[in-house]
């Protein structure tokens, strides 16, 4: 029986409830005046439920189809801005007791180099990221209680928080690791996570237990309900997604949804971000094999309607994505992007030799993040390094309030351009220096409140003098 209330995996995500809504979803696809109906919605940025969302999924009508990717730009200017936040995954180990199958770092991959980074390599990690310009990690591990303890993670966590090279700072750090308990939940918001990510992969139960056959990850509802445990141990912003390819988008997009209306219904805030992450070939797994491949334009589609369905929720596309697609789906709603990523364990200090690889799957998108900070410029968005919202308490409903009386304006945008002049200063080269420049010039006088905008470029010559870390 579907409960959104429920805080049993298959109540809040009930497959009945699932293919209930496809049916309705199909039944509807030509029904101008219901899709009509759930556009007006849309429009009056009040989201959309997996029933709504689902129904725009599946109509191909061409001209809704661009009525909807419209509609995704203009929430996502009115909220977000031009800004863009960047990051980079940080991988602290491959060691894994799962049995995913389309993982490489899965237990049986016996040709795959294991490795766990001391505290030393993190801390060389650390200078090299700090060195290209990152304020902000996702650090990822595989599962394994004894390899990778939650006393290792926090260990690298203090590591990572604590190395200050040159004017380098990592400010924030996000956690992508397996499922736990709401004690080990509790110690890595003590120790002053981010958000917490975790990937539901897919969220048709059967297809999961087929996709996760050995290993603690095989626990379909220990890991569906992972969020909630990690809101009961003080985590207020997490991260959720499905790995695209594995199972039916329809399906995986209306338990998408249907997940951060639970979160939203029992906690009074919905996921922080969403990302949509899509199967890529790696050491042992060849992505052919998988039957629910999705072509780039249902993913732009798929973007756009997370964009209006959760208007509130940030979207995060990885470097799985080639230039092309991010180019395309950018617009579409996304706010975040990772830079210049290695999928590799150790891999920014020390790039791998060919023969020996710890990687999780190919990267497309190789550029350094000078070249993406600058393309993004070109293209008229703001690369922020912001991370000013988790360090003033601003996590959860109360970063929701801020995007929803669209006081991005007067806050986020600021901070974006005075992190982005730290990049200009400290790391950028000398053509993005210059187009960088121009563009925090053009950007401050968009600033709606005259004091803000007064303080904030104070704020931009004090960071040309040498001063860092300012923000509102
Ligand atoms: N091990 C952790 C867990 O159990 O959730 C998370 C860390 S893992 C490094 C991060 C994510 O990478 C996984 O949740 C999965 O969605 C994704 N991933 C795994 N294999 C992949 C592949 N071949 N292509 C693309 N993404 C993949």
């Amino acid at each position: 029986m579907y409960d959104i209330k429920s805080f049993k995996a298959e109540e809040f995500i009930s497959d009945e409830e699932i293919l209930d809504t496809l049916a309705y979803a199909d039944a509807n696809k030509d029904n101008v005046d219901l899709i009509d109906e759930i556009l007006n919605k849309a429009r009056e940025r009040k989201g959309l439920n997996h029933r709504e969302a689902s129904v725009l999924l599946a109509c191909d009508m061409e001209d809704k189809i661009q009525e909807m990717y419209a509609l995704a730009k203009q929430i996502k200017e009115d909220y977000y801005g031009n800004r863009i936040v960047m990051f980079a995954p940080l991988y602290l180990s491959n060691y894994c007791v799962n049995g995913c199958v389309y993982c490489p770092y899965h237990l049986k991959n016996k040709h795959i180099a294991r490795k766990k980074l001391t505290q030393e390599e993190v801390a060389k990690e650390v200078i090299a990221l700090q060195d290209m310009g990152h304020k902000r990690l996702a650090i990822e591990a595989g599962e394994d209680p004894v390899n990778n303890p939650i006393e290792y993670i926090l260990e690298c966590i203090d590591t990572i928080y604590s190395i200050k090279h040159k004017n380098g700072a990592i400010r924030r750090v996000n956690v992508n690791i397996a499922a736990t308990t709401v004690e080990n939940y509790r110690k890595l918001h003590d120790a002053g996570i981010g958000t917490y990510i975790l990937f539901q992969e897919t969220y048709n139960k059967k297809s999961y237990e087929e996709l996760h056959p050995t290993g603690p990850k095989h626990d379909y509802a220990y890991h569906t309900e992972a969020m909630d445990r990690a809101m009961e141990g003080g985590i207020d912003d997490v991260g959720l997604g499905v790995l695209f390819g594995l199972e039916l988008y329809r399906y995986e997009f209306a338990g998408l949804l249907m997940h951060a209306e639970h979160l939203e219904a029992v906690h009074g805030v919905g996921p922080h971000t969403i990302s949509v992450p899509r199967l890529k070939r790696a050491d042992d797994i060849d992505p052919d094999t998988f039957d629910n491949g999705i072509d780039d334009d249902t993913f732009a589609k798929i973007c756009a309607l997370i964009r209006i369905s959760v208007p509130y929720t940030g979207m995060i596309i990885s470097t799985r994505e080639s230039q092309a697609v991010r180019e395309k789906v950018l617009p579409l709603g996304v706010s975040q992007l990772s830079g210049a990523s290695r999928t590799s364990v150790g891999g920014y200090a020390e790039p791998e030799a060919e023969d020996v690889t710890t990687e999780q799957f190919d990267v497309s998108d190789n550029r350094t993040l000078d070249e993406v900070v600058n393309w993004l410029i070109k293209m008229g968005h703001i690369p922020s390094f912001c991370t000013a919202c988790y360090r003033e308490g601003r996590t959860g409903d109360r970063f929701m309030t801020l995007c929803k009386n669209m006081q991005i304006l007067n806050c986020c945008h600021p901070n974006a351009l005075m992190t982005l002049k730290e990049y200009l200063e400290d790391y950028a080269s000398p053509e993005t220096k210059e187009i960088g420049s121009k563009l925090i010039e053009q950007e401050l006088e968009k600033i709606p409140n005259p004091k803000v905008k007064a303080t904030a470029t104070e704020y931009i010559h004090n960071i040309a003098d040498g001063k860092r870390d300012f923000r509102f």
